[in-house]
């Protein structure tokens, strides 16, 4: 039974700047053993082959582009698979610009089909640009719902979610959300993680370390999941959610044995262990998609009738 894995990054396989132990021996795991796999992540500043050359000065080799797939590519898939011959104006970096032009999608300020929001890229002429194409009709899609993304153990930084949040309040209409924990992010980044591996995988698992996205999304689009404690999850919050992980985990180290040997370890949950959420003191909603999250419960708007 082949199986292959999703695999997202921030958390899972590193913190700020910082490889969590045991991560490139799982890396060198998967290639060595020809396990088929893609990293998924909801960050679309960069170019796949921007993080193919980050993991590479973090110390894990062997990877290039096509291990990768972003929200910025999942936006391009979207777009190419559901209105090909659109135009947009976009808000974003290298890897949303790059993901839509390889998919020939042309850039229009005028009358643009979309308004497309990725990270970045942000400042106020664009942003009244992006709310006058609104205006004329441009529908708002934005890469992924992330209001705040971590940069460092002490800072953060805003994210595309923030950003739609923003022209969601001044054009009075509401954005579609790409990336995790959107469903169409899961089924491309399946569909090609099939390809990848020039078979029908009979089993794909996620593995990730937010329950808002990598476990939600999962779930909802019918894959295994795997929670690691590495990055954003106390293992204490987890109850507080309907849906779970298939496994909980202490890192992707404790899987590198079982990959090896191809064959599933009998040990269900690994003695996860762990005090070391990230910004855990943070209120409000992570991402614009968070309408699951208990433990933070969204406030009830005031009355005004
Ligand atoms: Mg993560």
């Amino acid at each position: 039974m082949k199986t292959g894995y999703l695999i997202d990054m921030d958390g899972v396989i590193y913190r700020e700047n910082n490889l969590i132990p045991g991560a490139a021996d799982f890396v060198q795991a998967l290639l060595a053993t020809g396990t088929p796999f893609l990293f998924l992540t909801n960050n679309s500043a960069p170019t796949p082959e921007d993080l193919a050359v980050r993991l590479k000065h973090l110390g894990i080799h062997g990877l290039s582009g096509r291990h990768f797939y972003t929200s910025a590519l999942n936006t391009a898939d979207f777009l190419s698979e559901t209105d090909p011959a659109c135009t947009v104006f976009v808000i974003g970096e290298g890897g949303i610009l790059a993901a839509l032009h390889e998919r020939k999608i042309a850039n229009d300020g005028i009358h643009p089909g979309y308004v497309v929001v990725g990270e970045g890229g942000t400042t106020s002429e664009k942003l009244t640009k992006a709310h006058e194409c609104i205006e004329r009709g441009a529908r708002l899609l934005a890469t992924n719902p992330d209001n705040w993304c971590p940069v460092s153990s002490e800072k953060t930084r805003p994210g595309a979610g923030s950003t739609a949040a923003f022209l969601e309040a001044s054009s009075g209409r509401r954005a579609y959300y790409l990336g995790k924990p959107n469903g169409y992010m899961f089924h491309r980044a399946r569909r090609k993680l099939a390809d990848l591996a020039l078979i029908q995988l009979e089993n794909v698992v996620m593995i990730g370390d937010t329950m808002e996205t990598d476990i939600r999304g999962a779930f909802e689009s019918g894959l295994q999941s795997f929670l690691v404690m590495t990055g954003s999850t106390q293992l204490e919050h987890v109850g507080d959610y309907v849906y779970q992980p298939t496994r909980v985990l202490q890192s992707v180290a404790d899987l590198t044995d079982e990959i090896r040997m191809g064959k599933p370890s009998d040990r269900l949950n690994s003695p996860a262990l762990g005090d070391r959420s990230f910004n855990s003191e943070r209120h409000g909603n992570r991402h614009q998609t968070d309408i699951l999250s208990f433990h933070k419960p969204r406030p009830r708007p005031a009355m005004t009738k």
